[in-house]
């Protein structure tokens, strides 16, 4: 019988786990035909969120726990779940019930009938503010304009994908990773499925992405699958180089030709402060392009982590 994993990253979700876990046998017990493995990503969880998870391992033997020893953030999260998950497809989710499992036996079914990607789409959020849809929208935009990988709006972490890509995807070692924008970067033209949802409020809790985190992952997603800014930048530099010129021959003109310069400080104060500005905006491009090699050529461990789950002799722990 085929295996599904399903992955969960959870990371301060006390108050999640229990209601997560009941909505998902449920449904679980609705496919037949395939066996499940529920992995639990334990993101280095301050509450309780490691003993909610070792109790179901200890009452349920498809539930095991990849427990982090520190805090790795999501997409580290995910590339640990996947790692350790042995399905012959892996479905990946939110902890927080955003992701409702009441869509697994449509994504499951989907891929017993040969998809091999199923995606889901959030058709709306019904958690989030105008503004936080504004700024998603600006950020995707950008991103598009700006990357050579085209990573779709309103696609969530939650989704299936089958062994094959799986094992693609782990070919990826890079430390900085926005896995949606791996997956883009894998998805073939055909045998993909997409699935609209309509997101649901946080059950629990509150999200972990504050507008410092999320402008961090705008800045890596797009320095991730893009040298765009850095041909900016070389624009940038001529157009300013263009305009000065331009400015130099009006100044000689007024000076020579109309006898009449224009006197000031003011201009050049400007024009000097304007091309600070784009030198500096340049260095700091170029500074993060560095910082991404800086970081990926020492190769470090992704993820420090152990796996705890129940065997004949009960529990154990591996690593
Ligand atoms: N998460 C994680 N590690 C982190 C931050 C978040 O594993 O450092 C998990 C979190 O527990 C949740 C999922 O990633 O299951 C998505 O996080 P969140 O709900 O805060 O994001 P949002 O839905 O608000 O974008
Ligand atoms: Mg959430």
């Amino acid at each position: 019988m085929k295996k599904v994993s399903i992955v969960i990253s959870a990371y301060n979700e006390e108050g999640n786990i229990d209601k997560l876990y009941d909505e998902l046998k449920g449904e679980l017990k609705k496919v037949k035909s395939v066996e499940f493995e529920i992995l639990f990503v334990n993101d280095g969880s301050k509450d309780d969120t490691f003993c909610k998870i070792q109790n179901l391992v200890d009452k349920d033997k498809r539930v095991k726990m990849v427990n982090l020893k520190r805090n790795f953030g999501h997409e580290i999260a995910m590339t640990a779940g996947m790692d350790y998950a042995l399905g012959d497809a892996v479905i990946f989710m939110d902890a927080d019930l955003q992701h409702p499992p009441v869509y697994i036996p449509e994504m499951v079914k989907a891929w017993q009938e040969g998809s091999e990607i199923v995606l889901t789409k959030r058709v709306d959020n019904v958690a989030t503010s105008k503004f936080y849809k504004f700024c998603a929208k600006t950020f995707y935009f950008i991103l598009n304009l700006l990357s050579e990988t085209k990573i779709p709006e309103s696609m969530p972490d939650f989704r299936l994908i089958d062994r094959k890509y799986v094992d693609f995807l782990k070919g990826f070692n890079e430390q900085d990773r926005l896995f949606r924008g791996l997956l883009s970067w894998i998805m073939p033209n055909d045998k993909v499925k997409i699935i609209d949802f309509v997101a649901p409020e946080r059950f629990s809790g509150t999200t972990k992405y504050n507008f410092i985190k999320s402008l961090k992952l705008a800045i890596d997603s797009i320095t991730q699958f893009s040298v765009r800014p850095l041909h900016l930048a070389t624009y940038l530099g001529f157009f300013c180089a263009i305009c000065s010129i331009l400015l130099g021959f009006h100044v000689i003109f007024e000076h020579f030709v109309q006898h009449n310069p224009t006197p000031g400080y003011a201009t050049i104060v400007s024009v000097v402060g304007f091309i600070g500005a784009v030198q500096l905006i340049t260095l700091g491009i170029i500074g993060e392009y560095i910082g991404k090699i800086h970081i990926e050529v020492k190769k470090r461990p992704l993820y420090l982590a152990d796996l705890i789950e129940q065997n004949s002799k009960g529990i154990k722990r591996d690593k």
